[in-house]
């Protein structure tokens, strides 16, 4: 086994690994092999030793197995610590974690704490004599940034999801798997996760959807939102939602378009009680055909918008509704 160079943090959900994080073994063996040293896998979660032999097989050297049902829960304090076991085991030089909500917690905790540099969501990571430097975009994709962390310091990598291929898997490939024991202390296990929603399968896919409904603060309630899903399904349209909507707890988050949630492009965009914040509009801008439902004739959206109804929504997507299905037959 020669020096560790490379560590990929294979974040887990139920046992299984999450797509995003395999990906990160088409970044990482390439790092590697060029820094002449070993890919090392941390698989944490509870219940992990398949993933553990699918990492090897992806092309890890070692795969350090925290396996703990501390761990089943996505619970950031408490992969830290075993991303921190797994660090005073392995010393990489590099550290990859996905760019999902998990490992975009992870990343940056972890740079504090060791007082290392940190690469954010790149697309590309290359290596030079003295520094690493990697691309990532901005701007909702419109700009590619290029960053540079010194070497010879540990650098923490976030990797974009969809950036880097997810290597073929060569069965039998020779690996050591080792155990990783991971103590908690009292302040890891304080945080626990009460309930986890998961999107219904077979609806709509916001981000591909050709039309999407979205309600905002305006609707007043959750029940309210019957109005909203109603229209939608008379224009065959996902639903989605703002944030104030989303933090109020009227609808789910990943129903949520912006800065924070969702990108959508559709060819119709129909906003009801949306103001137009610039941090929901960033999410939406692209969309083909704008049209929002709003009483006051100068909140953002309406002015951005292509075709405005100024009123009251509560008499007017009633009978928008009927009259579509009717048009609709
Ligand atoms: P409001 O701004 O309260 O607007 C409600 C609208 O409904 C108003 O225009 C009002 O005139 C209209 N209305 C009210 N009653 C009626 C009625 N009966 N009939 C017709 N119209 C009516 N927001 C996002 O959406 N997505 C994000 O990803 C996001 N990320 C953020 C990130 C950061 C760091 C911050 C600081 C904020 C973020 N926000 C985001 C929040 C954003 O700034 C706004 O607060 C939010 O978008 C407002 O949501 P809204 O339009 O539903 O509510």
């Amino acid at each position: 086994m020669s020096q560790a160079r490379v560590l990929v943090v294979v974040e887990t959900v139920a046992g299984e690994a999450r797509p995003a994080a395999l990906e990160l073994f088409g970044a990482g063996r390439p790092l590697a092999d060029r820094l002449g040293g070993d890919l090392v896998a941390l698989v944490a979660g509870s219940g992990v030793q398949a993933v553990a032999g699918l990492a090897g097989e992806l092309g890890a050297d070692r795969v350090l197995v925290a396996d703990d049902p501390a761990l089943a829960e996505p619970v950031v304090a408490r992969v830290a610590r075993a991303v921190e076991t797994a660090l005073a085991a392995a010393d990489p030089e590099l550290v990859l974690l996905p760019a999902t909500t998990l490992g975009r917690d992870l990343a940056p905790l972890l740079a504090g704490r060791f007082r290392a540099a940190h690469l954010v969501n790149c697309t590309r990571i290359e290596l030079e004599d003295q520094a690493v430097v990697a691309t990532r975009p901005v701007y909702q994709d419109k700009l590619l940034t290029t960053v540079r962390a010194p070497r010879g310091r540990r650098i923490f990598i976030t990797a974009r999801s969809g950036a880097f291929p997810v290597p073929e898997p060569q069965p039998g490939r020779q690996v050591s798997i080792e155990p990783l024991a991971v103590s908690f202390t009292e302040a890891d296990q304080a945080v626990t996760v009460t309930r986890l929603v998961e999107k219904p399968k077979g609806q709509t896919n916001l981000e591909s959807a050709p039309v999407v409904v979205v309600g905002g603060r305006g609707v007043g309630s959750a029940e309210n939102f019957r109005l909203v899903e109603e229209l939608a399904a008379a224009i065959d349209g996902a639903v989605g939602c703002t944030r104030a909507v989303s933090d109020l707890g009227w609808r789910p988050h990943y129903e949520q378009i912006g800065q924070t949630g969702k990108n959508v492009r559709p060819k119709l965009y129909l906003g009801v009680g949306v103001s137009g914040a610039v941090q929901h509009t960033v999410g939406m801008r692209g969309s083909d055909t704008i049209v929002v439902i709003n009483r006051d004739p100068n909140a953002p959206l309406v002015k951005m918008a292509d075709f405005a109804i100024i009123g009251d929504l509560f008499d007017i997507v009633p009978r928008l509704t009927k009259r579509l299905r009717e048009v609709r037959g």
